[in-house]
């Protein structure tokens, strides 16, 4: 099938609703898992990473996942990890699960793919919108992996949250934001409804790997960049290539780090090997959000004490005017599809019903243990 037809008919199929696919991953190429299980040999997949092999969070989440079905299933099940560029570039690993070059892709955010629908964005995060508890209730108790399912199923492929990376920071920057026109004329590296939301205040917004964005910055391609936390930007070493470092991560409060399966693959098992991949997904989930939370401290503090990043945060007129321009961008994609239609009102909905109890709760609690942000002399 050619590309274009392809893309095309996912496309439609997504919009309509339909679960329907022909001629991707067909289940020729699933034959030897199935005669493998029945003989009692060893079955082995493939995993295509986003991120660097082994890099932290990212590349240990699909570890993590190969680690698990390996050992849950006894070695029945046998799952190589393949880096970003080792196998497939990052940004590719979608066609190639859904054509059943591998069989587990890992490592991005649904976000990269809103070239195929526009919906995917919202299963990764969006701005101002769930945090990482939130976004777990709203995908397995509130209707949102039904729906993600919807999505990907003319793609050939099964998702699963695969990781969390709790509330990202805003980015690295060249330049000082103190207000609006700041961040006019600025290129910078930001996927998803966040690239779009500062495409109308004036930023340029491009996506880019990870891999790429220490070069981007340092040849001066691009002026800005987020990429996760600290955890992770430390190690790709941003405090060497760009000054300032923005707090809060406003376009990614809780971003779903995704696992995709292709379906033939997944169908061909057993009934608990099939269990095991899913559940080995849920399991990478919080390991993720647990690995995040644990390591990203010790780096901010590593990058503010040894590195003296000047740590800042978004004036609150800036983020205001971030916050109301999300709204119309959501909107206005609401309003271009009914899927996405769908999916916005199932998470804006859900949004608005645990906002009440997250006030009352994780926010009260939080504000009584740590005070208000910006009282404690700290200095962003
Ligand atoms: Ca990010």
């Amino acid at each position: 099938m050619q590309r274009r037809d392809f893309l095309t008919h996912a496309g439609l199929g997504a919009l309509a609703g339909t679960a329907a696919l022909t001629g991707c991953g067909k289940k020729d190429e699933n034959a030897p898992a199935q005669k493998a299980t029945a003989s009692g040999e060893v079955i082995h997949w493939k995993l295509v990473s986003a991120a660097p092999k082994n890099f932290p969070g990212l590349g240990t989440g699909a570890e993590n996942i190969a680690r698990y079905i390996n050992e849950l299933s006894g070695g029945r099940l046998s799952v190589k990890v393949y880096g970003a560029g080792e196998l497939v570039p990052a940004f590719e690993t979608f066609d190639a699960v859904s054509r059943n070059t591998a069989q587990i892709g890992h490592g991005g955010g649904s976000y990269y793919w809103k070239g195929k629908h526009e919906a995917t964005q919202y299963f990764t995060t969006v701005p101002f919108g769930l945090t990482a508890q939130e976004m777990n209730a709203w995908l397995f108790y509130g209707g949102g992996l039904e729906l993600w399912q919807e999505l990907y199923a003319p793609f050939n492929l099964v998702p699963m949250p695969g990781g969390n990376s709790g509330v990202q920071m805003g980015g690295w920057f060249n330049r000082e934001i103190r207000s609006l026109a700041d961040l006019k004329g600025l290129k910078m590296r930001i996927p998803g409804l966040g690239g779009e939301v500062l495409t109308r205040v004036g930023v340029t917004a491009v996506n880019l790997p990870g891999a790429e964005l220490f070069m981007a910055l340092q040849n001066g391609t691009i002026d800005a960049a987020e990429w996760v936390a600290p955890y992770n930007d430390l190690a790709f070493g941003f405090h060497k290539v760009a000054k300032y470092y923005y707090a809060p991560g406003w376009h990614e409060p809780g971003s779903t780090v995704e696992a995709f399966i292709n379906k033939q693959a997944l169908d061909g098992l057993p009934p608990d090997l099939r269990h095991i991949v899913l559940n080995a997904c849920k399991l990478a989930n919080a390991d993720m959000l647990a690995e995040y939370t644990a390591r990203n401290h010790a780096s901010l503090e590593t990058l503010l004490n040894q590195h003296g990043v000047p740590v800042r945060r978004f004036p609150d007129d800036v983020l205001t005017a971030l916050r109301n321009t999300t709204l119309q961008v959501m909107e206005e994609i609401a309003a271009r599809d009914p899927f996405s239609r769908r999916v916005h009102d199932s998470l804006m909905g859900f949004l608005e019903q645990v906002r009440g109890w997250t006030d009352i709760s994780e926010l009260a609690y939080l504000i009584a243990r740590d005070g208000l942000p910006g009282t404690k002399g700290d200095n962003a």
